[in-house]
């Protein structure tokens, strides 16, 4: 499909890496006028040869353990070895309380005015899926703009660590010095996500980045032995001060290691194509269920129904047949 002349400049601006060309192709993507998604989608079609290309990062951890330290010092490694980065953030906390915990404009001074570089703040708009969704697509768009490396940071807010584990290669835990004394307080379930976990601020107390070090590994190895289907071998687990840059080549070369066993096994290219279709089915299923909710015909006997389940009078089951009935007969 052939694509309007603006918005044909607009792709190739584009895929010569223009800042204000790729700007304004995700202003376009954000949009949430119909004309603007529909010039979106062509957009993103056009461009769609020209992403996959780079390593993508998740990163998660507390707010305060140092994430966009990290990620600034890591960003200026990678430009010093001639690579380009993009960093995007995804905080649904953004969207419910109107202010966002990643998105003041003062983190990461250094790596931002670096022509190199490209940072995004959260999509302000909706819910996690909402905000993901968008977040998906910036990353390949950042792609087509030839970014080498796309690193997508988020907090622990509303399973938004699974959203980000679900559009990258690997997903990257940071945590505190002192999380090795409170193994209760780490989320066994964000745990299992990580393919490799980075104490930060080891600076700061190098005795207790060593113990975590050890808690942390063989609290992983017991989620190994429970089988996570996930990972073959334990994540590693590494000491770092993104405050003093240490660390960071280490990291950077676990990074390219787990990346470079996974592409040569394949295991790689079936993560991107899992995550293509689950990314699809998402769409669907957040689509029809809204479209169920708002339609007129369930809308009407939902609140009875709700109630009838609630009070055992009807079961569930029969009681979604009956509302999908309704909703099917009055749709088609
Ligand atoms: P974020 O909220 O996770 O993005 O955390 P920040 O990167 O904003 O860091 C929070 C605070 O911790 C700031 O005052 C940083 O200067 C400090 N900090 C970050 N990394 C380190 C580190 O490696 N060592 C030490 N000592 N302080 C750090």
């Amino acid at each position: 499909m052939s694509l309007p002349l603006a918005d044909q400049a607009l792709a190739d601006g584009v895929r010569r890496s223009e800042r204000r060309a790729l700007a304004k192709a995700i202003t376009l993507l954000e949009s949430t006028r119909a004309d603007h998604r529909a010039r979106a989608d062509a957009l993103l079609d056009a461009l769609l040869p020209a992403t996959g290309g780079a390593v993508r990062i998740g990163l998660s951890g507390v707010p305060g353990v140092g994430k966009s330290t990290f990620i600034e010092a890591l960003g200026l490694h990678l430009i010093g070895q001639g690579r380009r980065v993009a960093v995007l953030a995804v905080d649904p906390s953004s969207s419910v309380s109107g202010g966002s915990i990643l998105g003041d404009k003062t983190r990461m001074e250094q790596l931002s005015v670096r022509d190199e570089a490209f940072i995004r703040p959260s999509p302000a708009a909706g819910t996690l899926g909402g905000v993901a969704e968008k977040t998906r697509e910036v990353l390949l768009l950042c792609e087509a703009a030839g970014y080498d490396v796309v690193i997508v940071e988020t907090v622990g807010v509303g399973q938004s660590e699974t959203a980000v584990a679900g559009m990258t290669d690997l997903f990257v835990l940071l945590q505190l010095p002192n999380a090795g004394d409170d193994l209760q307080a780490i989320k066994k379930g964000v745990m299992e996500l990580a393919d490799l976990v980075v104490i930060n601020k080891a600076d700061l107390d190098p005795a207790a980045a060593t113990r975590a070090q050890a808690q942390i590994t063989s609290a992983l190895r017991v989620f190994g032995q429970q089988g996570n289907p996930a990972h073959g071998a334990p994540a590693p687990v590494m000491q770092a001060s993104g405050l003093k840059g240490e660390g960071v080549a280490m990291f950077w070369a676990l990074v390219m290691q787990h990346v470079e066993a996974r592409r040569a096994s394949g295991a790689l290219a079936q993560r991107r194509q899992r995550q293509a279709q689950d990314w699809l089915w998402d769409l669907v299923r957040h689509r029809l269920l809204s479209d169920f909710r708002a339609h007129p015909a369930v809308q009407r006997v939902l609140p009875a129904t709700l109630a009838e389940v609630s009070a055992a009078r009807t079961a569930p089951s029969v009681a979604a047949r009956r509302l999908l009935q309704l909703f099917e007969s009055n749709n088609s």
